[in-house]
């Protein structure tokens, strides 16, 4: 990777970003799996890095956290590049281990007590951490006898034991269920509130939505979009839905009334999509009434798919065209 002069380095990138990515490009074989990503991650946010599977998350993640080497572009973690392996930064940064990392037939404390002895961290934080993420009732259950959710909370544990001010987190939640995933929610909150910044990759874009002050979206290597979801939401156009109770319009009348875009049947409804969702109400009102309908405003999955199954579309015409 090239190394920018101090200077150029520092004009380009904000003094408040965590992590500030230019340009970087990483091929594997002849296929890029990153292809010119430019971003930054600001101090003490909560980012999301999304995208279908392929598309360069786990390559990306793994050049910011220095443990990958880009072809080209530059890196800069606290302003300092993380490759080749940058020893003043890992005390400042936390990369969630995979459970297969874990030292299974020790207890929860004596493993965590074991990580932070390889961080030359403090043993009085072993026992801050465990409450942290809600392992306080758990010090003397071996590893292997922990739940999923019980590992996932182990391995942030692991992740934030020396106090970090970084953190990297890919996909906590995976195998998870609802609940397990909703107390998870509250830990990562919780380490946001402390001020930690945290890069976050998941495939749950509701989880995104509601953790993320911002996300980033990646197909096929190159970087999409980088927004607030609220506003990508916004400003995206994504359309809302009003679903009508079966029987009251036909589907040609619904699809004729001004602002709707789409008409389909689904589970006993007419869903009608719009952007114009007031003036369909309005004019649904007229023909046939309003009682039992009801809106659905687009989440952030919405968009989503919208934006990752348009590009997979453009990607896929281009490689047509190429062939
Ligand atoms: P994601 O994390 O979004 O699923 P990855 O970064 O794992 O994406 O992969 C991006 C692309 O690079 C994929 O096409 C994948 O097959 C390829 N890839 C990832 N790691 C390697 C590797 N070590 N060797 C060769 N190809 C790889």
């Amino acid at each position: 990777m090239s190394s920018p002069s101090p200077t150029e380095d520092s004009a380009a990138r904000p003094a408040q970003a965590a992590v500030s990515v230019r340009d970087v490009t990483k091929s594997y074989g002849g296929r890029k799996a990153v292809d010119g990503v430019s971003l930054d991650v600001r101090r003490g946010e909560f980012f999301g890095l999304l995208g279908p599977n392929g598309a360069g998350k786990s390559t990306l993640v793994e050049i910011m956290e220095g443990l990958r080497k880009a072809d080209s572009g530059s890196v800069a973690v606290f302003g300092e590049a993380p490759w080749p392996r940058n020893t003043a930064l890992l005390p400042r940064m936390g990369v969630q281990t995979q459970s297969s990392a874990f030292f299974v037939r020790q207890t929860v404390h004596e493993h965590l007590r074991t990580v932070a002895a390889l961080f030359g961290a403090e043993s009085a934080a072993v026992d801050a951490t465990l409450d942290a993420v809600g392992l306080g009732g758990r010090h003397d259950v071996r590893v292997d006898d922990l739940s999923g959710g019980q590992r996932q909370r182990l391995a942030i544990a692991s992740a934030l034991v020396h106090g970090p001010e970084l953190i990297f987190l890919d996909e906590p939640t995976a195998a998870l269920d609802t609940e397990g995933r909703r107390d998870l929610w509250e830990v990562l909150r919780g380490l946001k509130e402390q001020g930690r910044t945290i890069v976050y990759t998941t495939h749950h874009l509701d989880e995104a939505e509601a953790l993320c002050d911002r996300v980033a979206i990646l197909v096929a290597g190159r970087l999409v979009v980088t927004d607030e979801p609220q506003h990508l939401i916004g400003t995206f156009g994504a359309t809302s839905r009003l679903l009508v109770p079966l029987g009251r319009i036909d589907e040609e009348r619904a699809a004729a009334l001004p602002g709707v875009e789409a008409v389909s049947v689904r589970g006993g409804h007419l869903v009608l999509e719009t952007r114009a969702t007031g003036r369909v109400l309005a004019a649904l009102d007229a023909v046939a009434g309003l009682d039992g309908v009801q809106t659905r405003t687009p989440s952030l999955e919405d968009v989503y798919l919208d934006i990752t199954g348009r590009r997979a579309d453009t990607a896929e015409e281009n490689q047509e065209q190429q062939a």
